[in-house]
């Protein structure tokens, strides 16, 4: 089998969530359309979740925290089913790329090549540390043997976004059940296909009811149920910083309960005269226009040194001219449709602002004529600091280039923002490069590189752009409780 052998879009039935181990339909038998985005066209209906509904998903998570099959399986054999579970998404991996790809509307070829073998790695990095979770014997003064237990944290609601939905269920699914925890997942409106279907591939994994349910529904009425649930453990959020702080202050009023957020950003990348210009320029573009722009770590703040501005203007105006968007289902399309006519309507928005502020738009700036939700990729040069479109996060193919002169002043104006998740720096002065990474207040900063991500890597935002750290081993520390056990030996 080739990556190139054709996909078509499949037939998708309706679906039923799921809870403690069983598809049903929603309490109150509500159920919601899931659109595709290159058509406008209804794919299915979907059991629309409520707070009832919520209720018996953490009941059933809370159950099987508690019963033997989960709480009493050896840590060696949590790992086997991850594995297990990593194996089946790769055996399934056309019909999960297809799926994603007719839910969200990205390429075929970046689902199959990006979304499914990312996602399947994250399950097998953490299958691997689920017996190696343990904690310290501790050096006290006295006669007292001390040592430390990283435990699970427990019930885990987790809520996840449209723009990577089975990457994002792994970023939240793969740690938590390494650690030993239960989840009620969310998975975006926009996109509930592939976390059903993956939902149904751990069962055939073999982990036992209720250690993860999925949720299909709203945030206002799902999602937020699940974040004020008194009996939720830990809440983990990807997704809007204004939603992040709804979630973060319902935590707050119920329970306390733990909470890690993975939030918006307005990443600066910087590329010095000294740079590899024509590296620089294919991931200036890349970094910005990957999946339609629809990434939170977009670097959609370009610097570029004074002297090569219009080198490295031309070089990204011309890959913007050449991107083939279309289908997304044909093999050579680059750029698919946005997720949703509001994500659409709000980028033709920011568009607007960018050309009334004064901006000069260089490639693109309109949608592109034909059905489904597609917006030509964007260039606007000129732009200063203090425009809209150089403050706030678009999240689509819209990039803003801003000119610079000195060190000092691009990481002056690169941390002028309320984001710190993802910024780059391309110089090939080694010194500059680690001065560079050491002054910007993000969580990730690439060097001579953007939208490097692997699993044992840690991910997370400074700032507005989240609390808490997903992947790696640091993940671990979101997923676990440390209790301290002291004994007296004299
Ligand atoms: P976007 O604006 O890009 O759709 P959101 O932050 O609104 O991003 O959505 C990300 C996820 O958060 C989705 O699963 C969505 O349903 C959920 N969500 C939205 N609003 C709320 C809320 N008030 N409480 C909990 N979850 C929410």
């Amino acid at each position: 089998m080739t990556t190139t052998e054709a996909i078509t879009p499949p037939k998708v039935q309706d679906q039923k969530m799921l809870i403690d181990g069983k598809w049903v339909d929603a309490v109150a038998k509500q159920t919601f359309q899931t659109i595709n985005p290159a058509t406008g066209d209804v794919i299915c209906r979907i059991a629309e979740g409520d707070k009832a509904d919520v209720d018996l998903a953490v009941k059933a998570a809370r159950k099987a925290l508690e019963s033997k099959p989960w709480r009493n399986m050896a840590p060696a054999e949590r790992g086997r089913l991850l594995y297990k579970l990593a194996d089946l998404i790769e055996k399934n991996a056309r019909e999960l790329a297809a799926l994603e790809t007719l839910d969200n509307g990205k390429p075929i070829r970046d689902s199959l090549t990006s979304d499914v073998p990312s996602t399947a790695a994250i399950f097998r990095y953490f299958a691997g540390w689920a017996d190696k979770i343990h904690g310290k014997v501790l050096p006290v003064a006295g006669p007292f043997h001390t040592y430390t237990r990283h435990e699970p944290v427990g019930v885990c609601g987790q809520i996840i976004p449209w723009n990577f939905p089975m990457l994002m269920l792994a970023h939240k699914w793969a740690p938590a059940l390494a650690c030993g925890c239960t989840s009620v997942l969310k998975p975006a409106e926009q996109t509930p296909l592939s976390a059903l279907r993956i939902a149904e591939l751990a069962l055939e994994a073999g982990f036992p009811e209720g250690v993860v349910n999925v949720v299909p529904g709203f945030g206002e009425t799902a999602g937020a149920a699940l974040a004020s649930h008194p009996d939720v453990d830990k809440v983990a959020f990807t997704g809007s910083t204004a939603v992040g702080k709804l979630i973060l202050k319902a935590a707050a009023e119920t329970n306390l309960k733990r909470v890690t957020l993975e939030l918006g950003g307005k990443s600066p990348n910087i590329i010095f005269a000294d740079a590899d210009v024509d590296a620089a320029a294919k991931f200036a573009y890349f970094g910005c226009f990957f999946n339609m722009g629809q990434c939170c770590c977009a670097g959609t703040r370009l610097f570029v040194e004074d002297a090569i501005h219009d080198q490295v203007v031309e070089a990204i105006a011309q890959r913007a001219k050449k991107t083939k968007i279309g289908d997304p289902f044909d093999h050579s399309t680059a750029q698919g449709p946005q997720v949703s006519k509001e994500q659409f309507d709000r980028i033709l928005g920011y568009i607007d602002a960018g050309k009334s502020e004064g901006a000069q738009c260089l490639t693109g700036g309109k949608r592109v004529d034909r059905p489904g939700f597609f917006v030509e990729p964007t260039i606007f040069d000129n732009v200063r600091d203090d425009m809209k479109i150089a403050r706030e996060e678009i999240f689509g193919p819209v990039l803003s280039v801003l000119r610079f002169k000195d060190l000092d002043e691009v990481i002056d104006r690169g941390n002028k923002t309320m984001y710190g998740l993802a910024a780059a720096v391309w110089t090939r002065d080694i010194a500059k490069a680690h001065r560079v990474a050491a002054g910007l207040r993000a969580g990730t900063v690439w060097i001579n590189c953007y939208n490097v991500f692997d699993p044992s890597a840690p991910f997370g935002g400074f700032k507005m752009s989240g609390i808490g750290r997903e992947l790696g081993e640091y993940a671990l520390n979101s997923y676990t409780e440390v209790k301290t056990v002291v004994t007296a030996i004299g």
